[in-house]
């Protein structure tokens, strides 16, 4: 496994927001959390990417135990995420930001950059404009080649489909899966279960802090609990 969760409990305060998650993400798969506000999605993302503390449990990444590393240095080790809100730097150009994901490697960017104006074509065509000025969509795309400039093993990809247009949400799974096709494994939260499940290889409910159920995406997407929570009964 490239990533395997075991048993993590993280607080905020006295809160306890995950009651004991365990999960894995294999080498070349698309995973996916699904479940209800404040399941505790985010904040798995954010406890392997290291941006929160675990209390107790361990996270594996290519078996070395990451659990007490600082985010910055799983980053280098390659976990790359794109968080919830997009978090682009308004005054800094699409290019810059690009940039930005790439300040702690020393090698080449040229290829990479290259790959993601490939896969984004508006940003290559705006790489000048203020990533302020881009629209919600493309600032999504901003965030997403930003954390592939980090050259990522597994992508972390936080609500990558928020507030966007049907067409552009389309769109947008439809790079996920590109980028996955090249290479890079996947760990995906989404509201919109429905699109999610339809292109993950397995996936997780998660509900209030805890994992409820796991299978592969498209049985989940037959599964009638599932279809009644988050698929609109339909
Ligand atoms: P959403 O889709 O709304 O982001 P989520 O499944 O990602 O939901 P989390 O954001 O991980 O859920 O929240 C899990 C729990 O932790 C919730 O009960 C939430 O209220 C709590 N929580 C999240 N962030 C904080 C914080 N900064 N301070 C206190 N509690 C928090």
């Amino acid at each position: 496994m490239l990533l395997e969760i075991k048993d993590i409990h993280v607080h905020y305060g006295k809160i306890a927001a995950i009651k004991g998650i365990s999960l894995e993400v294999g080498d070349g798969e698309i995973v996916s959390l699904i479940g209800a506000n404040g399941a505790g999605k985010t904040t798995t993302l954010k406890t392997i990417s290291g941006l929160r503390p675990l209390t107790s449990g361990s996270i594996l990444f290519n078996g070395a135990d990451i659990s007490r590393m600082p985010g910055h240095k799983r980053v280098v080790a390659g976990i790359g995420q794109s968080p919830e809100g997009r978090g682009v730097f308004p005054g800094m150009t699409v290019q810059e930001n690009l940039l930005m994901g790439a300040y702690t490697r020393k090698d080449s960017l040229d290829a990479d950059l290259a790959e993601v104006y490939e896969l984004f074509p508006r940003l290559n065509e705006r790489k000048n404009q203020f990533g302020g000025t881009m629209s919600g969509g493309e600032q999504q795309m901003i965030a997403i080649g930003r954390a592939l400039m980090t050259k990522p093993k597994v992508l972390l990809l936080d609500e990558p489909s928020m507030g966007l247009a049907p067409m552009l949400i389309a769109q947008i799974f439809e790079i996920i899966k590109e980028i996955n096709k090249r290479g890079t494994t996947v760990l995906l939260v989404e509201q919109n279960a429905q699109q999610a499940l339809k292109l993950s290889d397995r996936a997780y409910v998660l509900e209030t802090g805890r994992v409820v159920k796991s299978a592969p995406g498209p049985e989940l997407l037959d599964d009638p609990q599932v279809r009644a929570a988050y698929l609109g009964g339909h």
